[in-house]
């Protein structure tokens, strides 16, 4: 089944003298249990994309359905992870209260939330550090956090926007099996923009290549796994 629906879309920001074209007739669709990254150089129109697609901004012309539903305004179920993770967790929260957080808007009671945090913390390798603050934690494990916090809401997709590009290399390796891992035992869709190529490579099962500003797409190649 089709997850996301991208047609035709468009956005220019500013007019007139300002105007300037940010992404230009992008269509492309993400199939549900499909790992995608959008691969692009810095400044080509990514970040405009991903907001689009999670309804931050409105396209100037196109349209978003996700699973067949135009979207209009934050969908429910969808959940973004940020590359910035030192503004994303509350400081004031304990780890555990960051990953129920958003929890708060759906119908689960008190101890549904609190297990649903509980077990994302275990799906990103941190059970245990619940009780801490995010200002108690390395870089990385925050990420790793933001990422809990974002699959306790079981997202129908999970944008990431270069959710590795501010770990240090090591981390950054842990961080893509885990997502690899996570996507494959839970079948989640994911939709992840990146600059680096390798990093699209070996974690997308379809690589959708982005030209220079403005963003549209020069290659959609499928990703061939070697049997191991
Ligand atoms: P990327 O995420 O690939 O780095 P962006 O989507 O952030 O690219 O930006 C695409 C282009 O749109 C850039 O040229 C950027 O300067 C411009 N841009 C981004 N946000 C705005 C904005 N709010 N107003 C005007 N121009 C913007
Ligand atoms: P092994 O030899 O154990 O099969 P590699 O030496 O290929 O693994 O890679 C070691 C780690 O580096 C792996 O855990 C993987 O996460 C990461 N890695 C390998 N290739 C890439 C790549 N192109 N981009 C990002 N991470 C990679």
């Amino acid at each position: 089944a089709t997850m996301l629906e991208v047609n035709g879309l468009n956005h220019r920001y500013g007019s007139g003298e300002s105007e300037h074209v940010a992404v230009r007739d992008l269509t492309f669709t993400v199939e549900t249990g499909q790992l995608a990254c959008i691969v692009g150089p810095s400044g080509c129109g990514k970040s405009t994309l991903l907001r689009c697609i999670s309804g931050l901004i409105r396209p100037s012309d196109g349209e978003v359905r996700l699973h067949g539903d135009e979207v209009d305004g934050v969908p429910e179920d969808l959940a973004v992870v940020f590359q910035d993770y030192s503004r994303s967790l509350f400081p004031w929260l304990s780890v555990r209260q960051n990953v129920e957080f958003p929890l708060r808007w759906k119908k689960l009671s008190r101890a549904e939330r609190r297990e649903r945090a509980v077990e994302a913390l275990e799906w990103v390798g941190l059970p245990g550090v619940g009780n801490k603050y995010p200002w108690q934690l390395s870089g990385g494990m925050q990420q790793r956090v933001s990422i809990a916090r974002a699959l306790a809401r079981r997202p129908a997709l999970l944008l990431m926007d270069e959710p590795f590009a501010s770990v240090d290399a090591q981390t950054r390796f842990e961080l893509e099996d885990l997502l690899r891992t996570v996507q494959v035992k839970h079948g989640s869709t994911i939709l992840l923009v990146t600059h680096d190529i390798d990093e699209s490579v070996y974690l997308g099962d379809r690589v959708l290549v982005l030209s220079k500003s403005p963003a549209s797409i020069v290659a959609d190649l499928p990703v061939e796994l070697p049997a191991e």
